[in-house]
């Protein structure tokens, strides 16, 4: 076990900022992240000349390196020995949060095992204004990122989320949006869902509907931009072994239960056991009244 105290006098390691960045409207940058890219002895970059677009736009002049998924393996240990010598860094991805299907975890997990700080801005990501513009449930939710790109691959994902009663998200390319929602549809069925197009530009949209609807939505329409998909978690009652806290019982000591625990009165405990068991109530009544 590990304990960070983000904001105490540091041990001399420098600090690993992540750092969110626009995903379009560049008035999502916020100040913390403008002083913080301004403050750090190095930013490392998923693509160094887009962010040097933004960094030139916020006049900020701070050293740029790249960090990678194909520069990673290499880059990432270089990093964590210049924090070990007192740098500060941060990492951006091209856009939103780094570390959401984009490079940035590993980093995280290589300076947490070396005991360099971390630190999270909050900010600019595609997955929660998706997913909250979506009017479909909250209250639970899993991120799904990309599906997998070949069709067995995608459908066998699929599959395996088609009992999952929290809300899907899912990140996907616009050449791929329409067979994405086509298999979405064929395995899932045609459930509520929600695309959020260019969250934050100008041309933002959303299109909310069912699956199928969606899908055909795809078909007809010249598909461009980026797009979050939601998808309603499945609406399926599963029988719950705890729901059959009864399980165990006969029928009669079902029936004596409501009758001697909830104060019914037979007949009502005959209705509400058979009601349970999904029995027809005579079949209940004789098994109670014969043993
Ligand atoms: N790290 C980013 C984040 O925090 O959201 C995600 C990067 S991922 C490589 C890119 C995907 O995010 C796109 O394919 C799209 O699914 C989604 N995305 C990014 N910007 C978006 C936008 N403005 N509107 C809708 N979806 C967006």
């Amino acid at each position: 076990m590990k304990i960070q105290k983000s904001f105490k006098e540091s041990n001399g390691t420098g600090t690993l900022y992540i750092v969110p960045t626009p995903i379009g409207n560049l008035e999502d940058m916020t100040y913390r992240a403008v002083s913080t890219l301004r403050d750090v002895d190095v930013i490392g970059a998923e693509d160094t000349r887009n962010t040097k677009k933004l960094l030139n736009h916020f006049n900020i002049q701070t050293p740029l390196i790249s960090y990678h998924e194909h520069n990673k393996q290499g880059r990432g240990p270089q990093l964590i020995e210049q924090l070990q010598s007192g740098e500060s860094i941060a990492i951006v991805s091209d856009a939103g949060m780094p570390g959401i299907s984009d490079p940035g975890s590993d980093l995280v997990a290589l300076a947490v095992e070396a005991e360099v700080p971390v630190v999270v801005l909050p900010g600019a990501n595609a997955a929660l204004p998706a997913l909250a513009g979506s009017g479909i449930s909250t209250e639970s939710f899993l991120f799904c990122g990309f599906l997998p790109r070949k069709k067995k691959d995608r459908k066998e994902e699929l599959e395996r989320l088609k009992r999952q009663t929290a809300t899907l998200i899912f990140y996907e390319s616009p050449h791929r949006l329409k067979e994405m929602l086509s298999h979405t549809n064929e395995v899932l069925g045609p459930r509520r869902a929600s695309l959020a197009r260019e969250l934050t530009k100008r041309y933002e949209e959303y299109v909310r509907g069912t699956v199928d609807e969606l899908a055909e939505w795809a078909e007809r329409e010249d598909v461009r931009g980026e797009f979050v998909v939601i998808v309603e978690g499945s609406q399926e009652k599963v029988e719950e072994e705890d729901d059959q806290w009864w399980a165990a019982l006969s029928v009669v000591e079902h029936v004596d239960h409501y009758i001697e625990s909830e104060g019914m009165k037979s007949k009502t405990a005959i209705k509400q056991t058979a009601l349970d068991r999904k029995l027809p109530k005579r079949d209940v009544y004789q098994a109670y009244h014969v043993e």
